[in-house]
C-alpha cells in the first residue's frame, strides 16, 4: 500500500461531516473521490467546500494556488464503484446502523483487499461495522470533528479486530491532516459523545420542562462554563437527527435510562427540524 499523500481517498457521503473531510484531505495533498446519491448533493457540495477554502484564503492561512490545486483534487461520483481505487474509504453517511451495514458489505466488495475502511460513525460500535466484512483487521474508526476544517481531534476508534498496521497508518494519516489524533477503544459513542451527547439531551430536557429559554441555557453554559457554543446551539450545528441517532445507540446498547432521548428531541425531529442544515432547530437559520 502507498502511504502518505500518495494514497487515494473515498469519501462516501457528501454532507455535513463528509464535505469537510474531503475538504481536509485535499487541502493536504491527497486525491479524493467524493461519493453520495445524487448530483445535486455533490454540486452543493463543492460549492461549501469552495466557500470555506475561499474563507482560509481571505484569512490568510491558504493561498489562492492551494485552494485551487485543492479542488481540483477532488473528483465527484454517484456510484459506490467511485472506491474501486481508493487505499482507504472513509463512509460519513447517516448514523443509522442498517445502512452503514449496508455500505460496509458493498465496500467490501468494491474497495481493493488491502484498502482501509474507516466510519465517521459518532457511536455505532466499530466491531460490529467490521464484522460485514471479510477484512475486520483492516477496519477503523476515525472519527472528524465538526466543523472538520477548524476542528483539532481525530478520534481514532480501535475494533476489536483492528490492526496494529491499521491503527498505525491512520494515526499518521491524521498527522498529515495536520489534525491530533487521540486513540480510544471501541465502545457505544467511543469517549466523545458517551460525555458530550448526555449534556446535550439533559439541555434539551431543560427546555423541554421548562427550567429556561433556549437561549438562558446556552448562555448559562458560554458563560458559567466557558463552552463556546451553548448545548443548545450545538446540537443544531450537530443536526438534531445525529444527536437521536447517537443517544438512541448509547441508550439502546448501554441499556441505562440515562441516555433516553428527551421527547422533544424526537419531536424536532419528526417535524423535519433538524438545526442549521433545515434552517431551523432550536434557533432559526431563516436570515
Ligand atoms: P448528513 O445527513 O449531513 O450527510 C450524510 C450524507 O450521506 C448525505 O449527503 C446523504 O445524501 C449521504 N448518503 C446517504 N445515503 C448514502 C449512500 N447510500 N451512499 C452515499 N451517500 C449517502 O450527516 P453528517 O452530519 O455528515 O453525518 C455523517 C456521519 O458523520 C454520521 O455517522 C454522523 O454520526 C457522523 N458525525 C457527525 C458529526 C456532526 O457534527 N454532524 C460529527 C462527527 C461525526
Amino acid at each position: 500500500m502507498a502511504t502518505g499523500k500518495t494514497m487515494k481517498v473515498g469519501v462516501l457521503g457528501a454532507g455535513t461531516m463528509g464535505n469537510g473531510i474531503a475538504h481536509v484531505f485535499a487541502q493536504s495533498g491527497f486525491d479524493v473521490t467524493l461519493i453520495d446519491v445524487s448530483a445535486d448533493i455533490l454540486q452543493k457540495a463543492l460549492a461549501t467546500i469552495e466557500k470555506n477554502l475561499n474563507r482560509q484564503v481571505k484569512k490568510g492561512a491558504l493561498d489562492e494556488a492551494g485552494r485551487d490545486a485543492a479542488l481540483k483534487r477532488i473528483e465527484t461520483a454517484t456510484d459506490l464503484k467511485g472506491v474501486s481505487g481508493a487505499e482507504i474509504v472513509i463512509e460519513a453517511v447517516p448514523e443509522d446502523e442498517t445502512l452503514k451495514a449496508d455500505i460496509f458489505r458493498k465496500l467490501d466488495e468494491l474497495a481493493p483487499k488491502s484498502a482501509i475502511l474507516a466510519s465517521n460513525t459518532s457511536s455505532i460500535p466499530i466491531t460490529r461495522l467490521a464484522a460485514h466484512t471479510s477484512r475486520p483487521e483492516n477496519v477503523i474508526g476515525m472519527h472528524f470533528m465538526n466543523p472538520v476544517p477548524m476542528m483539532q481531534l481525530i478520534e481514532v476508534v480501535r475494533g476489536l479486530a483492528t490492526s496494529d498496521e491499521t491503527a498505525d497508518t491512520v494515526v499518521k494519516m491524521s498527522g498529515d491532516l495536520g489534525k491530533t489524533p487521540v486513540v480510544v477503544n471501541d465502545s457505544p459513542g467511543f469517549v466523545s459523545n458517551r460525555v458530550l451527547m448526555p449534556m446535550i439531551n439533559e439541555a434539551v430536557y431543560c427546555l423541554h420542562e421548562g427550567v429556561g429559554s433556549a437561549e438562558a441555557i446556552d448562555q448559562v453554559m458560554k458563560l458559567g462554563m466557558n463552552h463556546p457554543l451553548g448545548p443548545l446551539a450545538l446540537a443544531d450545528l450537530i443536526g438534531l437527527d445525529t444527536c437521536l441517532f447517537i443517544l438512541e445507540v448509547l441508550h439502546n446498547d448501554l441499556g441505562e435510562d440515562k441516555y433516553r432521548p428527551c421527547p422533544l428531541l424526537r419531536k424536532h425531529v419528526d417535524a423535519g427540524w433538524l438545526g442549521r442544515k433545515t434552517a431551523r432547530g432550536f434557533y432559526s437559520y431563516e436570515s
